[in-house]
């Protein structure tokens, strides 16, 4: 009884829940020691909450109760939806495109409404639902009991320069189009379906530069690791378990944050030095 309201207590109630992927890392990594501290691709830290607290406003605007979260939150929330937003990074550049990952396979009808919601305006197609481990197991998906749907939602790939650039001056219209479906996905707040973005309709913002992914050593300039968003700390270990196809195929690159680690800079080049096939 006593163990049931201590749960019941720790479980929060809003409509809509919505995070912004690796917002609060690495400050915050301390205090969440069993979450690993993926600083996401180059540039999206800045950027997720640009889209998150855009769409937060909107739907309060319109009396949806949010909770706005960063990357990493304690206890459990009771919710209709949940959004957590990224940006990704692929090796070679342009080998992506935007996704959307979820636990439970009721999700995917959800997921392909938000395929071609998006989609009827992104023109870089999309990544197979839930094509990385990351998008399938996300770790905060167990915190969260969403009545409709609970989605990791990959807006596209920041390392791809064309991407980027289709993207840089649209943050903010994002986070409208997103607060539009998400209001249409629970029956509340009836959020408007925002025009499409126009450069006329809507003053471009400057967002921060994008930080150039960078390897210390030449003909090692473009090792992907965080394999799986792990912490740099397990790197080793993670390198050593992954084929490297595997290592491809999660598509993150090392940022300058995970370079501090010269071991892992060593180790990485070490192994790369024999024929890397994506530098
Ligand atoms: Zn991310």
């Amino acid at each position: 009884m006593i163990l049931t309201l201590l749960l019941v207590a720790n479980t929060l109630t809003y409509d809509v829940l919505i995070s912004a992927g690796h917002e609060g890392r690495p400050a915050r990594c301390a205090r969440f020691p069993k979450h690993h501290c993926n600083l996401g691709a180059a540039g999206e830290r800045y950027w997720t909450p640009i889209v998150a607290d855009a769409a937060t406003a909107i739907l309060r605007k319109h009396g949806v109760t949010v909770a706005r979260l960063p990357a990493d939150f304690e206890g459990n929330y009771k919710v209709d939806a949940a959004v957590f937003i990224h940006f990704d990074g692929a090796s070679p550049p342009c080998s992506s495109a935007a996704s959307i990952g979820y636990a439970k396979k009721s999700d995917a009808v959800v997921a392909n409404a938000w395929r071609k919601l998006y989609g009827s305006y992104w023109p870089f197609g999309f990544e197979p639902d839930n094509f990385t481990v990351g998008l399938r197991e996300y770790y905060a998906y167990k915190q969260v009991e969403a009545r409709d749907a609970a989605m990791v939602i990959e807006l596209g790939e920041l390392t791809c320069p064309a991407q980027h650039a289709w993207l840089g001056h649209k943050l903010q219209w994002e986070g409208e189009l997103l607060a539009y479906f998400l209001s249409r996905l629970i029956g509340r707040g009836g959020v408007p379906n925002p025009a499409p973005f126009t450069s006329r309709s809507q003053t471009p913002r400057q967002y921060p530069p994008r930080q150039t992914p960078v390897l210390a050593r030449s003909g090692c300039n473009r090792c992907p690791m965080e394999a799986l968003g792990q912490d740099i700390g397990d790197a080793p270990r993670m390198l050593a378990k992954l084929p490297r196809s595997e290592w491809i195929m999660h598509r993150s690159f090392l940022t300058q944050d995970a370079l501090r680690s010269g071991l892992l800079r060593r180790l990485l080049c070490g192994l790369f030095a024999g024929g890397d096939p994506l530098s």
